[in-house]
């Protein structure tokens, strides 16, 4: 009994020890200093999805943290009807929405119920949260699970996430780099696991390690066009140590939402003070949002934060987020409530243009011209740590961009169609047929208008979960479809609908029989012109060539399936020109 006491006494003793030495530092107190922003949080599941608890608990614990709205995005499809914004706790509670796409995560903003599921390629869903006048945000592009991680640079999102909570223990989980670096990162994880219930905001800071390329990533972005910057706390108050989030069995309550508020926050400045309306204020925090009047701020650093940055030049003066049209030198100015410790950083996109500061108030000369103007402050430790010291980032603004008068550069256009083979005779169904799947319907058949008639489609998706579920209108190409280089249509739907141009490889093709490759099309209600490039499409699933062999080709497909229409949906498509082209 005694050889017990003493051996429980030893253990707690070490596990002080070693608590004591990996504890990281409390937070620093800082005198508030009013900058016009307030602070709320963005990327928070709900147990709508995979989070732990319900819109009215997270809000009370964002309520705690002293924070003054909460973005909801739970993970879906976007035919949910977002919740109108409401004050829950005093907290303005605004509901957006996190998809799935085959690029990574996006998270939806702003917008009304889709009418149909988001999802597909990630170039395809941006597309379509624009059209549906939502604002995109780029999820963790830096999360080491390939199907998390964003990887679509090129499509016209909005904003990106920088800084992600949830993908700072992933990448210390999968620290790569020889034994000894695997070791160190597993030692860090269980001292973090060890240190959370004494210190669980700041234990969570230590873990941050936004991928060390993004802000390389978003400053390339900015010279181009306006990217807003936000940090995510993507709290689900769980932790999956199985790695499926669909079983519970070996998740933790971990971090708690509320540890997860004391983290990291975002701090937007609204145009006008908010009216407690939430009907009115909804709308002013999402603008600000949209105008990247925003900075990220790790409070478990240092709290609560001020930070203002403005640029002046013959022009204006504007603030963070806002564009400053070109003209003479540019000064730069930032005010912040840093301890004289932390460190400030001005960046001109991915080059430091001035470093080191340490003055709660300074300015910065810049030269004329189009650039991109942020500041990163980061907590360097008292005067006189040692040099290399680890430091953590505190302060990330959003970016001033100066611009030269031509704005935002346009993306390239392709050159006309010089020749058009037509593939509907515009009086008779000939030459095209419908396939489906055993349990769907589809139909297709030559329906007279004015002058000739059109091609109506009708398909109905068979209902339930199973996979598989398809309709499609072909058309045989011979042939193949060289030299032409492009499908262009005049269509339309009985409701907005995105379908699928597949190219599918003969039967006689020997390994690569039946193999395809597609580019999904947004159809509206009201006739419209596509085209679709056939050095856009991707292989669907596995194919011996990465692009189509288009001399092997020998139907081209329109295809309905369960990726952007619903199981059990039925409805028409008709189309009046079909044309290929080069
Ligand atoms: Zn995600
Ligand atoms: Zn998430």
């Amino acid at each position: 009994m005694k050889k017990l006491l003493l051996v429980t006494a030893a253990f707690v003793a070490a596990v002080a020890v070693l608590v004591a030495v990996t504890l990281p530092p409390r937070r620093l107190t800082l005198s508030p200093r009013n900058d016009g922003t307030i602070p709320g949080t963005f990327h928070v599941h709900t147990n709508r999805s995979d989070g732990l608890s319900g819109p009215d608990e997270i809000a009370a614990a964002a309520a705690r943290a002293g924070l003054k709205f909460v973005v909801f995005t739970d993970h879906g499809d976007g035919m949910r009807r977002p919740d109108p914004p409401a004050y829950r706790s005093g907290v303005l509670c605004l509901d957006g929405v996190e998809i799935s796409t085959n690029g990574g995560h996006f998270i939806a903003l702003d917008m009304p119920a889709s009418p149909y599921p988001l999802a597909g390629e990630a170039r395809d869903v941006v597309e379509d949260v624009g059209r549906l006048g939502g604002f995109g945000v780029a999820a963790h592009p830096d999360s080491p699970k390939p199907q998390l991680r964003w990887r679509e640079w090129k499509a016209p999102f909005d904003g990106m996430e920088l800084l992600n909570l949830d993908s700072g223990w992933r990448l210390w989980a999968a620290q790569a780099g020889g034994s000894a670096g695997k070791w160190r990162a597993r030692r860090h994880i269980a001292a973090a696991l060890l240190d959370y219930p004494f210190r669980p905001a700041e234990t969570i800071a230590g873990l941050i390690r936004s991928g060390d390329e993004l802000p390389d990533q978003w400053a390339a972005l900015a010279a181009r066009r306006r990217v807003v910057a936000l940090g995510g706390v993507d709290a689900h108050a769980r932790l999956d140590l199985g790695g499926d989030p669909a079983d519970s069995r070996f998740a933790l309550p971990l971090p708690s939402y509320l540890s997860s508020f004391r983290v990291l926050s975002i701090h937007v400045r609204p145009e006008i003070p908010l009216s407690g309306n939430a009907a009115v204020d909804g709308p002013i925090v999402m603008r600000a949002i949209r105008a990247g009047h925003l900075y990220m701020a790790i409070d478990a650093v240092a709290a609560p934060p001020s930070f203002e940055l403005t640029a002046t030049n013959d022009r204006g003066t504007v603030r963070e987020g806002e564009e400053l049209a070109a003209g003479g030198p540019v000064t730069l100015r930032v005010l912040s409530n840093a301890p004289p410790g932390f460190t400030t950083t001005v960046w001109s996109g991915s080059n430091i243009l001035s470093p080191d500061h340490h003055e709660p108030d300074f300015t910065v000369q810049a030269p004329a011209g189009p650039a991109v103007y942020w500041v990163e402050i980061r907590a360097t430790g008292p005067p006189g740590a040692a040099p290399g010291a680890p430091s953590l980032p505190w302060i990330r603004s959003n970016a001033i961009y100066v611009r030269s008068g031509d704005g935002e550069a346009r993306l390239p256009t392709r050159p006309r169609a010089a020749m058009s083979e037509p593939i509907f005779d515009g009086r008779t169904a000939a030459g095209w047929r419908a396939e489906h799947d055993p349990t769907s319907l589809a139909v297709v058949e030559a329906a007279p208008i004015v002058g000739g008639a059109e091609l109506r489609f009708r398909y109905g998706l068979a209902g339930g979960v199973s996979p598989g579920r398809v309709a499609a209108l072909a058309v045989a190409t011979p042939r193949g479809t060289a030299p032409n280089d492009r499908l262009t249509l005049t269509i339309r739907a009985d409701r907005p609908m995105r379908i699928a141009l597949q190219l599918r490889a003969g039967d006689d093709q020997g390994e690569a029989a039946g193999e395809r490759w597609q580019r999904s099309v947004y159809v509206d209600t009201s006739e419209q012109e596509r085209t679709i490039y056939f050095d856009d499409l991707m292989p669907v699933g596995e194919t011996h060539t990465p692009g189509p062999v288009f001399a092997a080709i020998r139907s081209m497909l329109l295809v309905v399936d369960a990726t952007n229409t619903r199981p059990g949906d039925s409805g028409r498509i008709w189309i009046k020109k079909a044309e290929l082209q080069r």
